[in-house]
């Protein structure tokens, strides 16, 4: 099997798009799926400032690795939620990353710690809060992005969703008939509230089985095991169905969310609107500043409770 672009021999084939890559050729495919996906959803420019949110896997560092090597002005945060061993290694990870890659570019890594902040992991918290884990971990990421771009003033927020997740959460969305989410989902969001940093999703045109081709080749050193947490989600079964489909039909995954993006952008579909009618029903927090609907935003309410709530 020879390499589609330069016919010398290939080392990675892409059933999805007819094709097969050499090393070189395979980096400079990934590098353009993104730079079509920047440019594309207009995400941001060489003059935005991006704060990449990175947990250690091969998604959130690969993307930080592309977007500082196209030129892009990307520093990260890195959320520790004090996870025994599994926390401890991903923080490894992106700090050995960070040492050896980001910063021979000027990059930098903002480190927060939950632990630190209450007193305990994300665990001990979310039992303290009676909250489901993912949830109470939602909320503290949510939080400290929007805090971490204000304070250091970024205004493009990029987190590492690939093809695999965002078809997964858009089947999700579609078996319950989520229309509010439905609405939501897409890869460029605009800033909630003005002043705040925009959300994008730069890795939506690439797989997750590429991501981690991308990371090896590149000697991009992650942590291959999923957050414990993360047992038992109802997105890992989405992403095997779509497996299954992806193996019996090549570019299902990319016919199924590309195709969603596309009926999205289309005038009839009216995201704006969404957007706009958001906008205007959100308000800051009365503790905090950062945007909600209710008087008190949730992460507000949730770090008051754990204050007062006495242990199980
Ligand atoms: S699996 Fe749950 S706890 Fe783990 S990182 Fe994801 S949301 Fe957070
Ligand atoms: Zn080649
Ligand atoms: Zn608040």
């Amino acid at each position: 099997m020879n390499c589609t672009k330069c016919k010398t021999k290939a080392a990675i084939k892409l059933p999805r798009h007819n094709a097969a890559f050499c090393n070189g050729c395979f980096n400079g495919f990934v590098h353009d799926q993104v730079a079509k996906a920047i440019k594309s959803q207009k995400m941001f420019g060489k003059e935005d400032r991006i704060l990449v949110a990175v947990s250690g896997g091969k998604d959130s560092l690969a993307l930080w690795d592309i977007l500082l090597k196209l030129g892009y002005k990307a520093d990260a945060l890195y959320v520790n939620l004090g996870i025994v061993d599994y926390s401890e290694s991903s923080y490894r990870k992106v700090v050995f990353f960070a040492e050896t890659v980001a910063g021979s570019h000027g990059a930098a890594l903002h480190i927060h710690t939950v632990e630190q902040e209450k007193g305990a992991g994300i665990s001990e918290l979310a039992m303290l809060v009676h909250r489901p884990t993912c949830s109470t971990c939602g909320t503290i990421k949510r939080y400290q992005f929007n805090r971490a771009a204000i304070e250091h003033g970024y205004n493009v927020m990029a987190t590492g969703h690939n093809l695999d997740d965002e078809a997964a959460r858009l089947l999700g969305n579609v078996l319950h008939w989520q229309d509010e989410y439905l609405h939501k989902q897409g890869p460029s969001l605009p800033a909630s509230v003005e002043g705040f940093a925009k959300k994008v999703k730069p890795l939506y045109r690439l797989t997750e089985r590429e991501l981690a081709a991308y990371c090896v080749l590149n000697k991009i050193d992650y942590i291959v095991d999923e957050c414990p947490m993360a047992k038992g989600a109802r997105t890992l079964l989405y992403k095997e169905v779509l497996n299954r489909l992806e193996t019996e039909s090549p570019g299902t995954k990319q016919v199924f969310y590309w195709g969603f993006l596309d009926k999205q952008s289309k005038p009839e579909a009216s995201p704006k609107t969404m957007a706009e009618r958001d906008q205007s029903a959100l308000h800051p927090c009365s503790a905090c500043g950062q945007p909600t609907t209710a008087e008190v935003c949730s992460y507000c309410k949730m770090t008051a409770r754990a204050k007062t709530a006495v242990p199980r």
